[in-house]
């Protein structure tokens, strides 16, 4: 056996950490009490929370399932910095049109500087500063997946609205509005392969471009009760639309497509994602321009693209979960298997048989070795660390009796 088994006993899991001064009533959304209550994530100030082991592990698993959506699309992966500059932000005017969400601060030097919620602009000026661009370098996709800033008034509902998350934000350039486009597409149908491996049924919205600015924009929406976001949504032909695009009078799906059945739903959810066509916006701005078949140069057209990440793994928790037990998508999991030997003492323990067992596991099934955790906390009967497992939301449970033996 090469390694160490991952072992319940060491593993730091503390269970319902309420942060001091709050009350159990303040927990208001059901995937925040559970993280809390299965010792997930623990809050550092409102609107911040560490991620603890368990939490992280499953954060990793959907960062990487995410990265493989990314690349399959030809996604460049790169990392820009999470300290923004005020000039750059002031050339696009978004360091006021943002207002007081925007984290801003100085450094010593008096410079502003602000903590980026988003990266258009940054990743505009790394086009500009490239002098020969040509159409034979796009489309490009540059995509990362780092903490982000917000000022939230009022921060709530744990990871699902907090002021640092983790997101993944991809940025397209393009020869042509068609091609941008097309672009746009493929990158939506990607995040519905995301969602599709979580088992979620996000719903594809036209929305509202608000802050970032651009032509065509579209939410991917969770159904959930404590949604903070509006649609009106049609089953029958599938038609979906941020409340706020939509007008009062009537079904815009009856009016366009004219399904007989047609029937418009107003639903609240979680905005998981985003896609936006951005045109020239920024590159006019910043001068991000490539070099056409003629050689003429023109400005790229773009499109950015944004996953909560962090909120996603909080919102398929809060969608999935029962009052008592968290349940994460199987894919997501931080551990798919828990072995459970017998109580210490008890008449079906077999020394050493649980521990075989998982290294035998892990031996002919390499790829769960990460998978697989030993609740060796044997002084706990059977039924309580069952129980726990339950709570935590691990999708299998082995329990080891005296039988076990002639198996292996
Ligand atoms: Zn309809």
């Amino acid at each position: 056996m090469s390694g160490i088994r991952h072992c319940m006993s060491r593993m730091f899991n503390p269970s319902a950490v309420l942060p001091s001064g709050t009350r159990q009533s303040d927990i208001v959304c059901k995937s925040q009490r559970l993280m809390l209550e299965a010792g997930l994530i623990r809050q550092s100030s409102p609107g911040t929370f560490h991620l603890l082991p368990l939490a992280l592990k499953s954060l990793e698993k959907l960062t990487h399932l995410i990265d493989s959506e990314m690349r399959n699309l030809g996604g460049q992966k790169i990392a820009m910095p999470t300290i923004g500059t005020g000039t750059l932000w002031k050339k696009s005017d978004r360091w006021n049109s943002m207002g007081a969400e925007l984290f801003k601060l100085k450094d010593r030097h008096g410079t502003e500087i602000c903590l980026s919620p988003t990266h258009e602009e940054a990743v505009t000026d790394i086009l500009a500063a490239e002098p020969n661009l040509s159409h034979k370098h796009l489309p490009l996709k540059f995509y990362q997946i780092t903490s982000k800033f917000r000022d939230e008034p009022r921060p709530r509902y744990g990871l699902l609205r907090g002021r640092e998350f983790l997101m993944k934000d991809m940025y397209t350039f393009d020869v042509s509005s068609d091609g941008a486009r097309t672009t746009y597409e493929a990158i939506c149908d990607a995040y519905h392969r995301v969602f599709g491996q979580l088992g979620l049924d996000a719903i594809q919205a036209a929305g509202d471009s608000g802050a970032i600015g651009g032509d065509v924009s579209h939410e991917f929406i969770l159904p959930a009760s404590i949604g903070e976001d509006t649609i009106h949504h049609c089953p029958r032909c599938g038609f979906a639309a941020n409340k706020e695009t939509t007008t009062s009078d009537g079904s815009p799906c009856q009016q366009n497509l004219s399904k007989p059945s047609c029937q418009m739903v107003e639903k609240t959810g979680i905005e998981l994602g985003h896609a936006f066509l951005l045109g020239q916006k920024y590159s006019k701005v910043f001068g991000a321009k490539f070099s056409d078949t003629s050689g003429t140069k023109r400005n790229c057209e773009m499109g950015c693209y944004g996953l909560g990440v962090s909120r996603i793994m909080a919102a398929s928790i809060e969608v999935l979960s029962t009052e008592e037990d968290v349940r994460w998508p199987v894919a997501i999991a931080p551990y798919q298997v828990c072995i459970i030997p017998p109580k210490e003492g008890s008449k079906e323990e077999v020394r050493g048989l649980a521990e075989d067992l998982y290294d035998e596991v892990c031996l002919s099934l390499p790829h769960l070795k990460d998978d697989i955790l030993l609740d060796d906390r044997k002084s706990q009967t059977i039924g309580r660390r069952l129980k726990d497992c339950r709570k935590k939301g691990f999708p299998f449970a082995v329990i080891v009796g005296k039988k076990g033996e002639w198996v292996l």
